[in-house]
């Protein structure tokens, strides 16, 4: 069975088919700049274990040509994976936000279209491209069903105490203001994937998951199931990131708005695109910002500490919350399995909680899931690789199995 996933941006997509009977890769790429006066299309195929590269630059008018050259590629009768595009049994997409309506999985319909448009209010950069992507997807692909998976799933499970604000009740009530958490595909797929690594079932697993990348979040899992989550309404609240701030006073908000004269979007702009690493060092990759630490830019040091200590903050709250009862601590995304010298932060001084990296281990690089702490680290730390898109395509799978 092969399953073709997308993640539509505004102005981009990302794809990969899958073959879900083996759960390998058959292709994968990203079109760039859509829309834009020159767009670029990056195409990978791995055919028996070869990988080969198309790069092709032109326009891309909308996400409709993209996609039609997309498949083109992908049924290339020389350099194609599928002879033609009828072998896909399944589209799965990535939305971010489903509200509170939505818990799982589902079918595409127009009730759930409907509600995908609904949340544009929580995630106005990403409902919409979705809902382009879901679209085009069903004018390509006549059909093949359309699956969406939400980035807000996983968090749904959380308690109440824990999805609430302290603020007054009928502001959720009316506007539905609470806590969603997002890069949820991610969270479930390592909660997984951390489960069979120590050998237990999902149902038993108590773990703090680090998802940490240009967005970066963390989950409290009990009992398999999201207990906690940093990310709140927006994907804005919690860590610090590459151009978000993460958790700031609130007031903050209206001071910056009065003093500077700024509306709610520009506000909104501030604190999600021109701040953080950004914001604090004019840099978002972390290799960079250890590049910039390592010439003396005491600016640099200064917002890599900030995103440590945002993370040691919730580690130590999640472990409070698990009351001691923590299988592993799991770091995972693009700095999480990377970067040995955040890794190495976070974990310093967590001796007396129980977490002891094993500092070798750590600075190896190695592919796949693997313990990075010693032997007698009471618990676990781990690297467990995500993968979003294998975790969509198998909750495509699963649904259309039904
Ligand atoms: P993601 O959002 O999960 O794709 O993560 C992207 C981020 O991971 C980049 O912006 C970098 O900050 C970080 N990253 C990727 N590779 C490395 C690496 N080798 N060392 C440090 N950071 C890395």
């Amino acid at each position: 069975m092969k399953i073709l996933v997308i993640n539509a941006g505004s102005s981009s997509c990302k794809y990969q088919l899958l073959e879900m009977d083996t759960q390998s890769l058959l292709g994968s790429g990203l079109v760039e700049r859509i829309g834009a006066r020159m767009g670029c299309l990056t195409h990978r195929t791995y055919k028996g274990g070869k990988e080969e590269k198309v790069v092709r630059e032109h326009p891309f008018p909308t996400h409709v040509e993209s996609m039609e050259e997309v498949i083109a590629l992908l049924t290339d009768p020389e350099a194609g994976v599928i002879k033609n595009k009828n072998e896909i049994a399944a589209i799965g997409h990535r939305v971010v936000h489903g509200g509170e309506a939505i818990t799982a999985p589902v079918l595409v319909t127009q009730p759930v279209k409907d509600i995908i448009r609904e949340c544009f209010l929580f995630s106005p950069l990403h409902n919409p491209a979705n809902l382009t992507g879901i679209e085009v997807a069903e004018k390509l692909f006549p059909g093949v069903p359309n699956v969406a998976v939400f980035d807000t799933e996983f968090g749904m499970g959380i308690p109440e105490e824990a999805y609430m604000y302290a603020l007054p009740y009928h502001l959720y009530e009316e506007l539905k203001i609470r806590r969603y958490g997002f890069h949820g595909t991610s969270h479930k797929y390592v909660a997984g994937r951390t489960a069979e690594y120590l050998g237990k079932a999902l149902k038993d697993l108590c773990s703090v998951t680090m998802h940490l990348g240009n967005g970066s979040s963390m989950t409290c899992v009990k009992n398999g199931r999201c207990f906690d989550t940093s990310m709140g309404l927006t994907p804005l609240e919690g860590l610090v990131m590459g151009t978000r701030c993460g958790s700031i006073d609130p007031a903050i908000v209206p001071f910056v708005m009065e003093k500077k004269g700024l509306s709610a979007s520009e506000v909104d702009a501030l604190m999600n695109k021109q701040s953080g690493l950004l914001g604090l060092c004019g840099h978002t990759d972390m290799r960079d910002v250890h590049a910039q630490i390592e010439a003396g830019d005491k600016r640099a040091a200064l917002a890599f500490k900030m995103l440590v200590r945002s993370v040691k903050k919730i580690l130590g709250s999640y472990l409070a919350l698990l009351g001691g009862k923590t299988d592993a601590v799991v770091f995972t995304a693009g700095i999480g399995e990377n970067d040995s010298i955040t890794r190495a932060a976070v974990c310093e001084g967590m001796e007396a909680f129980g977490i002891k990296l094993d500092k070798a281990e750590n600075n190896t690089r190695k592919p796949g899931a693997r313990t990075i702490s010693t032997p007698d680290s009471n618990i676990p730390v781990l690297i467990i690789p995500t993968n979003e898109e294998l975790q969509i395509a198998m909750a495509a799978k699963a649904l259309i199995g039904k």
